[in-house]
């Protein structure tokens, strides 16, 4: 009998040292998941060590942003920095949730939507302040000239082909962004781009500096303008909107218009937040969930 517990008591003591060196391993490496140590660990507990030496030990082993799974897109939780597209959806409960935090830039700045089919103009709390900044900034470098909107958040998408996202992908969601134009050279967009609307160059030159970017530019727009809109895994956007301002902050913004992750040339935010590490598969929404 003695030597029975004298055998229970050495295992005992040898799967508290199993686990003390498991826990001691994970401490060494806080930022990385490791499935295979974990499940140990599970097991351990399930037989009913866990009480000798791991009750009060802290889970270091947690990925450092955390992931809603529950979520179909995760960057939801990441504020100025989320991706809607159509790889990264948001559902329409989603977006009718999201129209109560924005605030209404004609009520707060005297900020005017040009074609009132669109609505008031409605954004960030954050964002609203940088955007009416970069409306001044305008103003006093064009004399009698103004920007207003031509649509900021919208609660469907536009199915128009290229230029537009269908309801739950669009950029638009987020309440970050804002389709700009100086009414005295109207607000058709899509018709003529670039050629009579000098303020959009100002903006893509400008916009960085109060936190906003160019979101979609040709070089990133990847293909002929006929083609549907398509997301790849290196962040070609699909789309080219030379009047779509997005909100995303002023380091990030900085770093983006700088091309600080794209060899100096202005970043999309696809490829930005992949670069940057924070998104490693463009594709997949539910990375981490797996
Ligand atoms: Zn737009």
């Amino acid at each position: 009998m003695k030597k029975l517990v004298a055998v229970i008591l050495l295992n005992a003591m040898l799967i508290a040292i199993i686990v003390s060196l498991i826990i001691k391993k994970n401490e060494e490496k806080p930022l990385e998941d490791s499935p295979e140590e974990e499940e140990k660990v599970l097991e351990l507990e399930k037989s009913g060590v866990e009480d000798m030496t791991i009750s009060d030990s802290p889970k270091t082993s947690a990925p450092a942003t955390p992931v809603d799974c529950s979520s179909a897109n995760y960057t939801t939780s990441w504020k100025s920095l989320m991706l809607i597209n159509p790889n990264f959806k948001v559902s329409t409960a989603w977006i009718a949730s999201r129209k109560t935090e924005l605030v209404n830039l004609t009520d707060l700045y005297g900020i005017n939507e040009l074609n009132h089919w669109n609505g008031i103009p409605l954004i960030d709390p954050e964002a609203a302040p940088n955007l009416n900044a970069m409306i001044k900034a305008y103003e006093a470098e064009h004399p009698g000239h103004t920007l207003g909107t031509v649509s900021c958040f919208r609660s469907v998408g536009t199915s128009c082909g290229r230029m537009c996202a269908a309801t739950g992908e669009s950029d638009h969601h987020a309440g970050y962004t804002c389709d700009l134009a100086d009414p005295a050279y109207g607000y058709a967009l899509g018709t003529d781009f670039n050629a009579n609307h000098p303020e959009w160059a100002w903006l893509h030159e400008n916009s960085y500096k109060f936190g906003f970017i160019d979101r979609f530019i040709p070089e990133w727009a990847g293909g002929p303008m006929s083609e549907p809109a398509n997301v790849d895994a290196n962040g070609t956007t699909g789309l080219y909107e030379t009047w779509h301002f997005r909100y995303v902050g002023t380091g990030p913004a900085y770093e983006i218009a700088t091309g600080k992750h794209n060899n100096g040339s202005y970043d999309s935010l696809e490829h930005y937040l992949k670069a940057t590490g924070r998104i490693k598969n463009l594709l997949s929404p539910n990375q981490g969930c797996e």
